[in-house]
């Protein structure tokens, strides 16, 4: 990156005091990928900067770079999701989110993928009547475009329709003769249908899909096993709040 000013499209993960009136805000943007860029004096009360560097917001930003960090110049609120501050119970949940994305993108090459699908996410969230659900379809989808989708299709040695067992470790379903993995666990078929089902349906129609007894805790055990196998999110915020995976 040469030019000194630039501006992007991009989404609040993380916003941090710093000194007396900076913050420090990590940003997930459409053509940059993740970054961190200082707000001077954004935690003054008459700063026109504080609306637009919370967690939970969206909008158009104009950044200097200098040696060495980027500092934040202007914005323009697109969108910005109180409802999180108003509903504690999915705080957490919308932080997750953001983790996740912020997890798989390093760098900054162009992440518009992972963007739309965290402010999709983020957008979604307050609709559905089962959030765990929903976390289990963002989760799944955001493996998906980072190039880490579990193999859901038949065994993964062999290529056996008849793969009843998981490993996260070798990275998907096996069979009864290959499954040896010391990390193996069973999962029903009606599992797999569902975890299938929800890759391929878009987010806005995942509060339409109804899991059977059992179907939504076992695909929680084989997200989030996979999850902390594939992806680093050993310090998450969220999950310390939530203890999502039990
Ligand atoms: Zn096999």
């Amino acid at each position: 990156m040469t030019e000194r000013s630039f501006k992007t499209d991009a989404l609040v993960l993380l916003s941090r005091p710093l000194g007396e009136a900076d913050r420090l805000v990590t940003f997930l943007s459409w053509d940059r990928g993740k970054f961190t860029a200082v707000a001077r004096g954004a935690r003054k009360t008459m700063s026109k900067l504080a609306a637009g560097v919370e967690l939970f917001t969206y909008g158009h930003y104009q950044f200097y770079r200098g040696r060495n960090l980027a500092t934040l110049t202007g914005q323009q609120v697109k969108e910005h999701f109180h409802y999180f501050r108003d509903h504690p119970e999915l705080y957490p949940l919308g932080l997750y989110l953001a983790e996740l994305a912020g997890s798989v993108v390093s760098g900054e090459g162009p992440a518009p993928e992972i963007c739309n699908l965290l402010l999709e996410g983020w957008r979604r969230l307050i609709e559905q009547p089962d959030p765990q659900l929903f976390l289990r379809a963002f989760e799944l989808k955001l493996l998906d475009f980072s190039g880490h989708c579990p193999h859901l299709n038949g065994c993964l040695q062999c290529g056996s329709a008849a793969a009843s067992f998981f490993s996260p470790r070798q990275g998907g379903l096996l069979c009864g003769d290959c499954g040896h993995a010391a990390d193996r666990f069973t999962v029903q078929p009606g599992t797999v249908a569902l975890a299938r089902r929800l890759l391929k349906a878009p987010l806005q129609q995942v509060k339409q899909i109804r899991p059977q007894g059992g179907q939504s805790h076992e695909l929680g055990r084989l997200t989030g096993t996979f999850l902390r196998y594939h992806l680093d999110i050993g310090e998450s915020r969220a999950l310390s709040l939530l203890k999502l995976f039990k």
